[in-house]
């Protein structure tokens, strides 16, 4: 039988198995190492915003003892003073403009090393004593990607020992170590995929994410201000969210989440009032239609131009973008009557000079006619659960999307999720608008 965390040796290090994990068994929460089992053990993971300056650091610190005095053990993940990653990313690229990763990593993990100290000082001011551990300390494995690293496994000795001690334990967010003993970075945002692994690897009750804003709402309240903030939402919903460009949490957080059934609570750091919770899918979600209206600007369209239509084509044009590591969002090819077709892809605005220059190399092969790039495009995406049992969730998003006179270039779907690429200038009215029909009705 597959346990939900195998464990190795001593009992101490948990190992994420790698096949597929069946969901949460909750005989396995007395199984935590050591035989310790923490009833009330909350993960908290505070943001950049949360920790921007001295007085917003004291301010966390007396959340987390709270938490504590309330009778909960409490693991605090944070990460770098906002603005910090950025800063230090940009010394880097004074020296080189693709500086050495390995040592990139290094240098952008020490945001997060200021922040727990801070904390740790901040708590121990106010009577609570706290400890603050490093990635590599904690030992948080991860594989040796630098910069977009995953996490292998988690030592959880030091940590148990510290919260059998009584302390409120302080980790890094963001950070890890690989088996070489280098230290490796998560991806930008990793800190809440820091905590909810920690969640998960500890058996936490829940997760919470404190960040500045409420929750999760049903689209972005800058764009529209009849957005609600939802009381729960499915794993599934979020990721599909987090991939259309509702930036409250990390991809990979999601992902760990769903994976090892972790309840995950996204709130405020500034206010007491209940956030959104991330759950498990249940009935009373698919009474809703679409529980939420996302947009992302962060995209850009290639097409190829009257290529020929045969076998091996697509291979040709998308195989060398797979090994630049360029990743290709949404695609669209024509039959057409004369033989060839136009090929319309979508990749990150980031890569797109990239994945142009690759496109540009490989025209002798692919005969096309000619290139087009269009940067200022958007991709609105409804996306619900609801969807997976009711039909004529799209008619409707293209009957709203005609009578605002929106062209739609291209279309994607998914179980839960409806995409359309659009121009840029149209989006924020076809999100009032979608959001109108479906959610503020
Ligand atoms: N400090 C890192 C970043 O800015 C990680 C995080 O904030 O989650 O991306
Ligand atoms: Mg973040």
């Amino acid at each position: 039988m597959l346990l939900r965390f195998a464990l190795h040796g001593w009992h101490r290090c948990v190992r994420i198995p790698q096949s597929k994990c069946r969901p949460a068994d909750q005989n396995l929460k007395s199984k935590i190492v050591h035989g310790v089992r923490f009833l009330a053990l909350l993960v908290q993971k505070y943001g950049g915003t949360s920790v921007g300056s001295i007085d917003k650091i004291k301010n966390v610190a007396a959340k987390v003892a709270a938490a504590k005095r309330a009778g909960n053990d409490v693991v605090v993940v944070v990460s770098a003073m906002s603005g910090e990653t950025n800063r230090l990313i940009a010394l880097a690229q004074e020296i080189s403009p693709l500086p050495d990763e390995r040592e990139k990593d290094v240098l952008i993990s020490t945001g997060e090393q200021v922040t727990v100290a801070l904390l740790s000082l901040a708590l121990k001011e106010i009577g609570q004593p706290a400890r603050s551990y490093l990635g590599h300390q904690v030992r948080i494995e991860t594989d040796n990607a630098y910069g977009k690293a995953r996490i292998l496994s988690i030592d959880s000795t030091k940590i148990v020992e510290a919260i059998k001690a009584g302390e409120v334990v302080v980790v890094a967010g963001f950070q890890g170590v690989d088996e070489n003993d280098n230290i490796t970075t998560l991806g930008r945002g990793g800190s809440d995929t820091s905590a909810v692994a920690l969640a998960a690897f500890l058996n936490a009750k829940a997760c919470e994410i404190y960040t500045d804003v409420e929750g999760v709402f049903t689209t972005d309240p800058r764009i529209c201000p009849q957005a609600k903030k939802l009381g729960k939402i499915s794993y599934d919903e979020m990721i599909e969210l987090a991939s259309t460009g509702a930036k409250v949490l990390e991809i990979r957080s999601v992902e760990f989440a769903k994976k090892y059934s972790v309840p995950v609570h996204v709130r405020s750091t500034f206010s007491d009032v209940e956030g959104t919770w991330l759950v498990e899918e249940d009935d009373s979600m698919s009474d809703v239609l679409v529980s939420g209206v996302a947009c992302d600007k962060n995209e850009a369209k290639i097409t190829l131009v009257r290529v020929p239509d045969e076998p091996g084509l697509a291979a040709r044009i998308f195989g060398p973008i797979a090994d630049a590591h360029i990743v290709v969002d949404m695609i669209i090819q024509n039959a057409s009557e004369d033989g060839t077709t136009d090929m319309t892809f979508t990749v990150p605005k980031a890569d797109h000079q990239k994945a142009l220059a690759i496109v540009e190399k490989s025209l002798p092969e692919v005969h096309a006619k000619g290139i087009r790039v269009d940067t200022e495009i958007a991709k609105v995406s409804v996306v619900g659960v609801g969807m997976r049992t009711h039909a004529g969730v799209a008619a409707i998003m293209f009957q709203t999307l005609a009578r605002e006179k929106v062209n739609i270039q291209m279309i994607s779907t998914s179980e839960i999720k409806i995409s359309v690429v659009i121009d840029a200038k149209q989006s924020d009215q076809a999100v009032r608008a979608l959001h109108q029909a479906f959610i503020a009705n």
